[in-house]
């Protein structure tokens, strides 16, 4: 028993939509705890080029949808730091609209982002870790894989995050006996890009605060520490769960 147990010293993650939002709090926490992180996106932010710039941290460029992407990003994780202890799956997209007229395309965007490419993300990262017998996987669901959101309409990203809750749960069952631990985390409303308009609107962000019983908006910081709980051998008897931090919002 040890709180150095919620360290990462010596642990390598990959984490995709590292340059802003949850992703990017997650690396630096991450990188706090000790960890060496690889950062994805489609391109770095000054934030996150604070990060990689010290040397002990790398981003690589991706579109996570292109099919290549996954295996090239394990690759490149490998090559730069030698080994692969972590993946937080959390790069998503998020759109709304009426469910008879949501078209095939942005269907299909939905679904390549928030669920095909981490799909393929996670099988991707899996192989190295069972070379090596270890390993955890943080797949990042949404409060909105349980619930319906209100006021806004957004079936085919719910439906996405249900699917990623339900992938993580199984993953679970697949890998528990070989040293791989997968977990997912379902965020409530997060003060960030996916959700600033939202938050900017005086009377959705009403309802969304409303709905929260806390009454306030989460911060990617505390999402972060979720991740690395999950992540870390603090957890080391917790796999197949998705923590909810939501602020209460699905209690009721
Ligand atoms: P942001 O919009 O700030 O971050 C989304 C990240 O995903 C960015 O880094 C973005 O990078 C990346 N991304 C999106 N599309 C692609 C792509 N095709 N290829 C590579 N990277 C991509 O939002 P959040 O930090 O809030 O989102 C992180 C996760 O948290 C998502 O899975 C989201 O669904 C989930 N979540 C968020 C909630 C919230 O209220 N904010 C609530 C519940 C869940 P770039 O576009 O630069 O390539």
């Amino acid at each position: 028993m040890s709180l150095s147990q919620f360290r990462l010293d010596g642990k390598v993650a990959l984490i995709t939509g590292g340059n802003r939002g949850i992703g990017l709090a997650t690396a630096q926490l991450f990188a706090e705890a000790g960890a060496r992180c690889m950062l994805t996106a489609r391109s770095e932010t000054d934030d996150s080029r604070a990060l990689t710039e010290t040397g002990e941290h790398a981003f690589h460029a991706a579109d996570i949808t292109d099919p290549a992407a996954p295996d090239e990003l394990v690759e490149a994780t490998l090559k730069r730091f030698g080994r692969f202890d972590i993946l937080v799956n959390n790069a998503g997209v998020a759109d709304g609209g009426d469910f008879h007229d949501f078209d095939d395309a942005r269907l299909a965007r939905i679904m390549d982002t928030n669920l095909i490419a981490p799909f393929r993300v996670a099988r991707s990262a899996v192989r190295p870790m069972l070379a090596q017998s270890s390993g955890a996987i943080v797949n990042i669901g949404s409060i909105s894989g349980y619930v319906a959101n209100k006021p806004q309409l957004q079936v085919a990203y719910n439906s996405s995050k249900a699917a990623i809750h339900q992938m993580t749960s199984v993953m679970a069952f697949e890998y528990a006996a070989r040293g791989i631990r997968v977990n997912a985390l379902a965020p409530g409303y997060i003060r960030t890009r996916m959700a600033i308009d939202g938050m900017e609107d005086p009377d959705m962000s009403k309802v969304w605060a409303d709905n929260t019983p806390m009454g306030r908006f989460g911060t990617p910081e505390e999402m972060a520490n979720c991740v690395l709980f999950l992540a870390s051998d603090a957890a080391s008897f917790v796999t197949g769960a998705t923590l909810v931090a939501d602020g209460g919002y699905i209690t009721h």
